[in-house]
C-alpha cells in the first residue's frame, strides 16, 4: 500500500517542502528536496526518526537551581521516553561550564549548554 508523508525540511532555513512516498514501508520516491541532505533527513524522517533532546536538570551550589543539557546527537523517537526517565533522576553539582559532558546515557553524551 502506498503512502505518502509531507514535511518542512528543518535541515537549514530554506524549509523545503519534501514529499516522501512509501510503498509496503519502502521509500519509492522522494520529492521537493533542494539537495541531498534534505533528502537524507526526510528518508530518515519516515524509517528512523530521531531528535537532539533538550531538557533541564537540577544542579547543587549553581547560580540556578536547574541547568539546561542536551544529547550531543540526536536519539531514536522510540527511546525518548526512557532518556527522559534517565534525565529526570540526573543530579549535577556545580561548577560547570558550557559543553561539559555531566553523562552518558546509551552510548550518548549528555552535555549542558550554560554555565552553572
Ligand atoms: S532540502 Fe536542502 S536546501 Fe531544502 S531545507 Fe532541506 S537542507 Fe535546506
Amino acid at each position: 500500500m502506498r503512502k505518502t508523508y509531507r514535511f518542512t525540511c528543518i535541515v537549514c532555513p530554506l524549509g523545503c517542502a519534501i514529499e516522501v512516498d512509501l510503498d509496503d514501508g519502502k521509500v519509492v520516491e522522494v520529492k521537493g528536496h533542494t539537495c541531498p541532505r534534505g533528502e537524507e533527513w526526510a528518508i530518515q524522517e519516515v524509517t528512523d526518526p530521531k531528535r537532539i533532546i533538550m531538557s533541564v536538570v537540577p544542579v547543587e551550589d549553581g547560580i540556578l537551581p536547574t541547568v539546561s543539557v542536551k544529547t550531543v546527537e540526536p536519539v531514536p523517537k522510540e527511546k525518548i521516553p526512557e532518556l527522559m526517565k534517565f534525565l529526570s533522576g540526573l543530579r549535577l553539582r556545580a561548577p560547570l561550564k558550557i559543553g561539559d559532558v555531566v553523562a552518558e546515557w546509551d552510548g550518548i553524551k549528555i552535555v549542558v549548554t550554560r554555565a552553572a
